[in-house]
């Protein structure tokens, strides 16, 4: 059965490059009828927060993106204590005890001498009585895997056929000196003993993969398939890495992005197919195909959000967002009229509360020097409130009799002095819900 998993270090909020990984991953699941664990990379006790693994599950909560299990690497440990036992005795684990400062050293040697900087092995050599000696003066040894110097290869379900050298890569650590045992190992634990059958995640892990293709092969676990998204960059290129802390997903709720805005843009940016406004998660998972997007590096420009957000509003009935209709303050009996109106007239929902304001108590009139004697007349002509759906075409209608004005003469005034701004909703679906006028005399 297909198994996916969206696995998100809680050292942070999440933002729309892990959102890609989280709703890539979720969609295979559930195109497939599969399985979606959310697995919490906890293993890091000193950058891991409970108010990120509460912010994490509300973020995907706002988005729709239900998992079916969550599983937390903290409350795994000795299932990765044990896969390390059994590298240890296959021998392919071994103590090293190089400083931060040496392994620098070395790296710099061996680029000022042209050699791709990689690990030289030296702790294999070390006998028992070196290693006892390095032990009693720097603490433990951090624990390295030893790879097998053969080509890696796997077929990336974006990247396509994948060779790496592994004498080009460092045998990596996968147990610090301290005891912590880090994601490479854990995660591999995690995804053979949970039968994770599909991992998609970002193309800076490419040689992650490849060195947890060799830990899994000799863990005895079935290697998963893998695909390696291109990494999100702004609209002109640039590094989004900087940006990533505003593009958090509780900041672009908070700006009145709606999930399936930016789930719709999400589920087609850097693939060959077009952004499409889906209007259900149903609609999003039967258009997603991974096999659709490409290896070059993602544009994402956080303003494309907000017309996608405007038309999904367009489309929702009264009932899918009554709660903030109600919380910008209109009353229950103007909620459907004033909804129809404004739904047409906002980037957010977040606007609704400004065209609120202006229905209630009217706007400060916008009149151009020449129409000034205008206005007063036709104020003079106005009905008395309430007014109906009629009230705009008899009142123009008026008007026009009497001081001759047609067309966008006639009407622009009118529509300036009653709303204060050049553009708006239609105003014979606006004028019911006017409660007030503040030009009249
Ligand atoms: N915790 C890892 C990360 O956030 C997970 C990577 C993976 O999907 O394997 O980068």
């Amino acid at each position: 059965m297909t198994t996916t998993r969206f696995a998100p270090s809680p050292t942070g909020y999440i933002h729309v490059g892990n959102l890609r990984t989280a709703l890539m991953n979720f969609l295979i699941a559930r195109k497939a009828g599969g399985t979606f664990i959310l697995r919490i990379d906890d293993t890091d006790q000193e950058r891991s927060k409970q108010e990120y693994i509460d912010g994490i599950q509300r973020d995907l909560e706002w988005l729709g993106i239900t998992w079916d299990r969550i599983e937390y690497q903290s409350k795994r440990l000795d299932r990765y204590a044990e896969a390390a036992d059994k590298l240890r005795e296959m021998g392919r684990f071994y103590e090293a005890f190089e400083t931060p400062t040496e392994l620098d050293l070395k790296r710099k040697k061996q680029l000022n001498m042209g050699k791709p900087p990689v690990y030289d092995r030296a702790a294999l050599s070390l006998s028992d009585a070196e290693k006892e000696a390095l032990r009693a003066e720097r603490g433990n040894g951090v624990w390295r895997f030893k790879l097998d110097h053969q080509r890696i290869e796997w077929t990336d379900g974006i990247l396509g056929d994948i060779s790496i050298d592994a004498a080009s890569v460092s045998d990596p650590v996968l147990i610090r000196g301290d005891g912590q045992v880090l994601y490479t190992i854990a995660s591999v634990v995690d995804d053979t003993e949970m039968g994770v059958t599909n991992v998609v995640r970002g193309s800076d892990h490419v040689t992650n993969t490849a060195t947890q293709i060799q830990i899994i092969e000799a863990l005895g676990g079935t290697v998963p398939a893998f695909a390696h998204h291109s990494l999100l960059t702004g609209p002109q290129g640039e590094a989004l890495s900087k940006r990533l802390g505003v593009l958090s997903l509780r900041d672009l709720r908070d700006q009145g992005v709606q999930p399936m805005a930016l789930l719709s843009l999400m589920a087609r940016l850097g693939s060959s197919d077009p952004v499409e406004l889906r209007s259900d998660m149903a609609e999003l998972i039967e258009g997603f195909d991974i096999a659709r997007f490409g290896a070059a590096p993602t544009k994402f420009d956080e303003n494309d959000l907000f017309p996608l957000t405007a038309r999904y509003l367009q489309s929702l009935p009264l009932s899918a967002v009554k709660d903030s209709v109600a919380a910008a303050g209109v009353p229950e009996d103007l909620a459907e009229p004033f909804w129809l109106m404004a739904r047409e007239n906002i980037s957010t929902l977040n606007d609704l509360e400004e065209w609120w304001t202006l229905c209630r108590d009217g706007a400060e009139p916008l009149i151009d020097e020449a129409d000034k004697d205008f206005i007063a007349e036709a104020m003079e002509m106005l009905p008395e409130l309430p007014f109906t759906e009629t009230t705009w075409s008899e009142w123009t209608g008026a008007v026009k009799q009497a001081t001759g004005r047609k067309g966008k003469g006639l009407f622009m005034p009118l529509r300036k002095a009653l709303t204060g701004r050049e553009r708006g909703p239609e105003m014979a679906t606006l004028m019911p819900l006017l409660q007030k006028v503040r030009g009249r005399g």
